[in-house]
């Protein structure tokens, strides 16, 4: 018997590299089609959304798959987080998009870029509220995670999306760069804050306008009366959800001295439990590492260290795969390395502080701003502390907790602009010409 050839699906890895021309011919049916999309109105477009956001649903299961074995999350998470996360920005953004003002309009065609740790989540927290305003959008996903965009791309074409609204192009950062120079009049851009400069840089004095979702180091700060068992596996869901890999991670552990030595027990205790396998396997805690030069790139930060006491996990390495286990660092000082940079792995560093003034500073004290959560059972610490903190986004007794209707973003190096809410539609829109004045009769 001859032996069959593998089937094509084999190398379903491959996405195809798009140049200037194609970003160029993507640009050009974004702009034809923008005008008809924006004057279809509110109501036409919220219909559309929400027909999206039910196909979404519809193949929840597909997705979710699609996104484990694209980026190596657990498919508890892709199943439960990701994907109805995706589902609910579109249905949120179909509400919005029957209240947009009449006061603003689209600023036209725009160009989005997003990273591969949430690929559908970011893609729908681009897509979603541009469509709504009334954009047109040219999307490229990162190179390691194209698999969810190309199969929302056909999602638009089942739910109605008129041709050219919606556009996806595969690449790495040379189709970035090619999109952020391209004919477009807003690049939205979530990823690294080196990438987010070269951008600002790139489209400096140009008239595009700009959003960036950068970056982060966020502190999860844990005060003497938190509920220690929750504040324990609030830091399992805050640094150790997607491995890491995810923007607002609490990465750096801040513990008031009084319990720091019983909540770093309690914390290796429940580190014990975790479990690291196939992403695929429902029982998984830990999946693998997006690619293997991720791997590298947190091998490396936490080989470099000399400070502090690492603690593993002492979950077994699964054969082969890029997997790194769950990871605590103990006595650091806050000017070492890895107190500074993110790691963007499941690498968690840890400190003390004897008073609330203390707890500020040290949060306070890195070039970011993403997100913070503050545990105390005393609702008065907890909002006397959350005001000073440096981050777009605060958590009290909780952290991850990400909603379409609330407005997410940073300040300092983790970028401007905000995504979700009414602020995230309001960064897709511009001012119109002020209306004529409206002549009243007198009484
Ligand atoms: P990255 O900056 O390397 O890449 C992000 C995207 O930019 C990819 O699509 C990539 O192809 C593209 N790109 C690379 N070079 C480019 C260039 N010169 N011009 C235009 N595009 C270019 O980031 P990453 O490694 O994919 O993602 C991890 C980073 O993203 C982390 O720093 C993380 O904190 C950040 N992030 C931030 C948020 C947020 O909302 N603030 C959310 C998720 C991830």
């Amino acid at each position: 018997m001859p032996r069959r050839t593998p089937p094509a699906a084999l190398n379903w890895r491959r996405s195809p590299k798009a140049h200037s021309a194609d970003i160029n011919a993507a640009v050009a049916a974004a702009r034809a089609a923008q005008p008809a999309w924006e004057a279809a109105g509110g109501p036409a477009r919220a219909r559309i959304l929400y027909a999206i956001a039910r196909l979404l649903q519809k193949h929840a299961r597909l997705f979710a798959v699609l996104e484990t074995l694209d980026n190596g999350k657990p498919i508890r998470e892709a199943r439960d987080a990701d994907i109805p996360l995706a589902q609910r920005h579109f249905y949120y953004h179909a509400g919005l998009a029957q209240l947009f003002p009449a006061t603003s309009r689209a600023y036209g065609v725009c160009g989005q870029i997003i990273p591969w740790n949430f690929p559908l989540l970011m893609l729908a927290w681009k897509v979603a509220p541009a469509l709504a305003a009334g954009n047109t959008v040219v999307l490229k996903p990162a190179e390691y995670t194209p698999l969810t965009a190309l199969l929302f791309a056909e999602v638009c074409q089942q739910a109605g999306v008129p041709a050219g609204v919606v556009n996806i192009v595969t690449g790495d950062g040379d189709t970035g760069a090619a999109l952020v120079a391209a004919d477009v009049d807003k690049i939205a851009f979530t990823g690294s804050t080196d990438v987010g400069r070269i951008i600002r840089r790139a489209t400096a004095g140009t008239g595009k306008a700009l959003t960036l979702e950068l970056g982060g180091k966020s502190p999860f700060i844990v005060f003497d009366d938190a509920d220690l068992d929750s504040a324990v596996e609030g830091v399992v869901d805050s640094i150790w959800f997607n491995q890491g890999q995810v923007c607002c991670a609490g990465s750096r552990l801040l513990l008031h001295e009084p319990i720091a030595d019983r909540f770093i027990l309690k914390l290796k205790a429940r580190m014990a439990t975790l479990r690291m396998g196939d992403p695929l396997d429902k029982s998984v805690d830990i999946g693998a590492i997006v690619h293997p030069t991720q791997l590298a790139r947190i091998r490396d930060m936490v080989g470099a260290n000399t400070a502090g006491t690492t603690h593993t996990a002492p979950c077994p390495l699964p054969d082969g795969g890029s997997f790194f286990p769950p990871t605590l660092i103990t006595g650091l000082s806050p000017s070492d390395a890895l107190m500074q940079h993110e790691i963007f792995g499941p690498v968690l560093v840890s400190t003390t502080f004897r008073t609330p003034a203390e707890a500020v500073e040290l949060a306070n004290n890195t070039r970011y701003g993403l997100a913070a959560s503050v545990w105390s059972e005393n609702i008065n610490t907890a909002l006397t502390i959350a005001p000073q903190l440096a981050a777009g986004v605060i958590w009290v007794n909780g952290a991850n907790m990400l909603d379409a209707a609330a407005p997410f973003g940073g300040i300092r190096e983790s970028g401007f602009g905000r995504e979700g809410g009414p602020e995230g539609l309001a960064a897709y829109t511009r001012p119109t010409e002020a209306p004529a004045p409206q002549r009243t009769s007198p009484p």
